[in-house]
């Protein structure tokens, strides 16, 4: 039976490390700040600003909520962005998406002041991931994904790792964080010849596609480490991964659940991201 690598716990060790850093930087004056732009009142955009935001409460990060109706242009949201870079007592922003239909995102999200991009959603946080450096924010979900490797022990040099999924949210930066962490990766996507083969050749199999039980008992082995980023609704509406969770716990050896993996990381890396953010803005 698979070990289950709750994210709890993992979340519960960066907060208390990005706690002491906050408190280090109120000590010297400085709250470390986050703010939230929102477009819109989509229900999984107000849970995610929800969670982020007691998230932050609870390490020390003061949070700003800035929320615009969802017929704003995109003037007025590139404008609010700029506001937002140019205020020296914010340190990160969060822009959620997707925005609008009609709005041009990679026009918005570029808009972004690259040392504030805690969410690492603009071209330059992600050319620094790619090309290997320390100075940017990986997209925090692919973070998550490193963090739960570290806190459970992986040592991923020499590993075969395989990500199903390419955007530019989840698979490429995690493919490229667990290149620098010197594992040898595979990044599969929807023309992949023989997915199935391709996962069973994975000791650590990363699912991020958003397709329910596409990963089935044919793309697992035993032994493989297997982090299931997907979130999806089953048939009958319940929230699942994109990972057939009932086989695989009956062949790997160890997996992420959903809900309760991967996504119960992601807001603690947004927090530590706003405190390095803070730290780095007095440097
Ligand atoms: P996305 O932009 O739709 O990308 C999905 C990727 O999966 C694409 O590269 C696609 O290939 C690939 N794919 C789709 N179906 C496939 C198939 N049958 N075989 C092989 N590859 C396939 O989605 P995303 O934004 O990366 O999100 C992926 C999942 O993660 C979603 O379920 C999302 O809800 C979830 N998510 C979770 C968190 C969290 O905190 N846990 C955060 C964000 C997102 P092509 O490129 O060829 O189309």
């Amino acid at each position: 039976m698979a070990e289950l690598w709750r994210g709890a716990p993992a979340a519960d060790a960066l907060c208390a490390a990005t706690a002491r850093a906050a408190a280090a930087l109120s000590a010297r004056g400085v709250v470390p700040a986050l703010a939230i732009i929102r477009v819109g009142e989509r229900p999984d955009d107000i849970a995610y600003e929800r969670g982020a935001m007691k998230c932050c409460e609870r390490v020390g990060v003061r949070t700003r909520g800035v929320s615009l109706p969802a017929d704003a242009t995109q003037e007025r949201l590139v404008a609010a962005l700029r506001v937002l870079n140019d205020d020296a007592s914010v340190h990160g922003i969060l822009l959620l998406r997707p925005l609008p239909a009609g709005m041009d995102e990679d026009a918005v999200r570029n808009t972004l002041a690259q040392e504030k991009d805690v969410d690492g959603v603009t071209d330059l946080s992600l050319a620094r991931i790619f090309a290997g450096g320390t100075a940017a924010y990986a997209p925090c979900t692919a973070r998550a994904c490193m963090e739960i490797l570290n806190f459970y022990g992986v040592d991923l040099r020499g590993k075969r790792a395989v990500v199903v999924g390419r955007s530019l949210v989840i698979g490429k930066p995690v493919a490229m964080l667990l290149l620098a962490a010197h594992a040898t990766v595979t990044i599969c996507h929807s023309r992949t010849a023989d997915l199935p083969a391709v996962c069973r050749s994975a000791e650590i199999l990363i699912a991020s596609a958003g397709s329910a039980n596409l990963i089935d008992e044919r793309c697992l082995s035993p032994g493989q480490i297997v982090l299931d980023v997907g979130v999806n609704a089953d048939g009958d509406g319940k929230l699942c991964g994109d990972v057939d969770f009932e086989a695989a716990r009956e062949i790997v050896a160890a997996i992420t659940p959903v809900p309760g993996g991967v996504g119960a990381v992601t807001a603690s890396v947004l927090a530590g991201n706003a405190v390095t953010a803070a730290m780095r803005a007095t440097e």
